[in-house]
């Protein structure tokens, strides 16, 4: 019902035009990046992601994450899926789908935690080719938000709790990953917790900084 009255408010536009689209229209369609190639990081075994963190891409991870646009989940989560070429190899063999969560707090303020809306979109996917579920089984504890963070403290990652057990092998979904310090964290913490198996797949992923040209003497 809120859906529907925010729809008719807002219509849906593409967020590369502002032309009708939904969530992206055809022409900005094209100009969509992959994600560039990137190690996982420390403790994950595999990596997937579906767009470079810019331009359109960019947008639409952003409209999700602050303006709660929830139409586009569908898309963002066909697109994570469709990037996770080897995730049915058997030596994965993936048991749950959770999401590493955002603090209690910022989840209260925005009413949804946009990391486990994309993880359930995910699994529901996966859930054609791969006998998963979702489950939620991190808690982040208070400390600041990543992206206010520099240098070490942001390296560090935030701080997870486990809820239960941890599964055998566990898929950590998230919308974006700059350093990976956040997947990273998350992974130590599952696999504190029994998991032996740990991969990711974000939305998205930053590229990599571009190297200033060499000043000449
Ligand atoms: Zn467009």
């Amino acid at each position: 019902m809120l859906d529907a009255l925010f729809t008719a408010v807002f219509p849906l536009v593409c967020p590369g035009c502002g032309r009708p689209g939904h969530p992206v229209c055809a022409g900005c369609a094209g100009t969509l990046h992959p994600a560039p190639s990137a190690p996982p990081p420390v403790g994950i075994d595999a990596w997937w992601a579906a767009f470079a963190y810019e331009g359109v891409a960019r947008e639409v991870v952003v409209r999700v994450k602050y303006r709660g646009a929830r139409a586009a989940v569908p898309w963002l989560a066909d697109a994570m899926v469709d990037a996770m070429v080897d995730a049915l190899d058997p030596r994965f063999a993936i048991d749950v789908v959770t999401w590493a969560p955002t603090s209690r707090e910022r989840r209260r303020a925005r009413g949804f935690d946009q990391a486990e809306l994309l993880a359930r979109a995910v699994a529901r996917r996966l859930g054609d080719h791969l006998d998963v579920r979702c489950l939620g089984l991190l808690d982040r504890r208070p400390g600041p938000p990543q992206t206010g963070l520099a240098g070490a403290a942001r390296r560090e990652g935030p701080g997870y709790a486990v809820r239960r057990r941890a599964p055998r092998s566990v898929l950590v979904v998230d919308d974006v990953a700059t350093t990976g310090a956040t997947l990273a964290a998350a992974a130590r913490t599952l696999r504190a917790a029994g998991a032996r198996v740990v991969v990711a797949c974000t939305a998205a992923r930053t590229p990599p900084p571009r190297t200033p040209p060499p000043t000449r003497p």
